[in-house]
């Protein structure tokens, strides 16, 4: 028997821990761990993917063509400059896959997203996590982080699981000190949470080291479709569309989110919801000695005196069938993450975290 190593780096890689879904013994459980829209997708969306499910025999569409075309309308995109994958982790690791190797470094920041260290080290890359300043991206860090040997900085902007966003003339500036070499890659998954927001596609505009992720998997609530896209300069999608599979999207996801890009309506109405909803809840949590910062997103992340707390709060909302998110693998031990779920679900956090503050004394 030959002994099979896998490559440098792949060990590093922690095995994912996706949110939790289930509490033994307990019904009425409300998910509200993953950041996912608690009012599904657009009924436009099931419709076409329903629809789409009577052709599963024939392969999708390998240059999705149709959904690039309808991103371009709805956000005054250029349709050839769009690459669609499974969902933005996949583009994320299409980025490192092409442009970090051995002896190159991917940057992110103190919070940042899992799959930017995931993808970085699946691609023999080096990671470097850089600070934050007070759970806030901090350009200037970042600028200081650079080497010669930078390749790609992601920033998801606004953040997970901060919650919180830096201007546009931020980003511009961190574009423009970033060394030669280097591409800014700017994540949007929570774009659409922040109302008239372009995701820094202005930023984007002339330059050729900016790229944007974007996904359908949060308020567009196709999470299980497995749905994202890129937008970048043309050379840069050349590239990645070598390292893409021919069918890497499936064609019910293909539908599905087409369907849900054009329906701007519902987008709106979830959009004007989760503002509403993650007003009250950070106000009610506040009220009770909880703060949280100002949140762009679908969630708050809710902050404790210690993580021993975070920690007793956390099993007390699973007892009342509350899934939230620890994020100390995050560096965030004394906090956790709240999805903004429907009205019923907000309440009854406020209600979990008040009976839980109350029991303590
Ligand atoms: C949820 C999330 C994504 C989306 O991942 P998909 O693969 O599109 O489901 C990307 N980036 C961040 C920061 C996220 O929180």
């Amino acid at each position: 028997m030959t002994q099979l190593t896998p490559q440098p780096g792949i060990m590093d890689i922690a095995l994912y821990q996706g949110g939790a879904a289930h509490v033994n013994g307990v019904s009425n459980v409300v998910k509200l761990s993953s950041n996912e829209n608690p009012f599904g997708p657009s009924p436009r969306a099931i419709q076409a993917m329903q629809d789409a499910a009577a052709t599963m025999h024939r392969y999708p569409s390998s240059d999705h063509g149709a959904l690039r075309q309808a991103i371009g309308e709805v956000h005054g995109l250029e349709p050839e400059q769009i690459i669609c994958g499974a969902g933005s982790d996949e583009i994320i690791a299409f980025l490192c896959q092409a442009y970090a190797g051995p002896g190159d470094e991917v940057l992110y920041t103190e919070h940042g997203f899992a799959m930017y260290r995931i993808s970085a080290l699946a691609a023999g890359a080096t990671p470097v996590e850089v600070k934050e300043r007070e759970r806030v991206t901090d350009v200037d860090a970042l600028l200081a982080g650079c080497t010669d040997r930078t390749r790609l900085v992601f920033i998801a902007n606004p953040n997970n699981p901060t919650g919180t966003m830096i201007s546009e003339a931020e980003v511009a500036r961190l574009a423009d000190g970033l060394p030669d070499g280097a591409l800014l890659v700017l994540d949007g998954a929570y774009a659409e949470y922040v109302e008239g927001f372009d995701a820094g596609a202005a930023v984007m505009g002339a330059r050729r080291n900016v790229f944007m992720t974007r996904t359908f998997s949060k308020i567009y609530g196709l999470g299980g479709a497995r749905i994202g896209w890129g937008y970048g300069p043309r050379e840069i999608i050349n590239v990645l569309n070598r390292v893409r599979g021919p069918f890497n999207v499936s064609s019910t996801a293909l539908a599905g989110a087409e369907a849900s890009v054009r329906d701007v309506g519902y987008v709106g109405q979830c959009r004007a919801e989760n503002a509403k909803w993650r007003a009250w809840l950070a106000n009610a949590l506040a009220e009770l000695g909880v703060p949280s910062d100002v949140s762009s997103t679908n969630f708050i992340l809710a902050r404790f005196s210690s993580q021993a707390e975070a920690e007793a709060c956390d099993l007390y909302l699973q007892a009342q069938g509350l899934i939230v998110r620890r994020v100390a693998g995050y560096n965030l031990p004394t906090a956790l993450r709240i999805t903004i779920g429907d009205e019923d679900a907000c309440r009854r956090i406020a209600q979990g975290v008040k009976a839980f503050k109350e029991g303590q004394v």
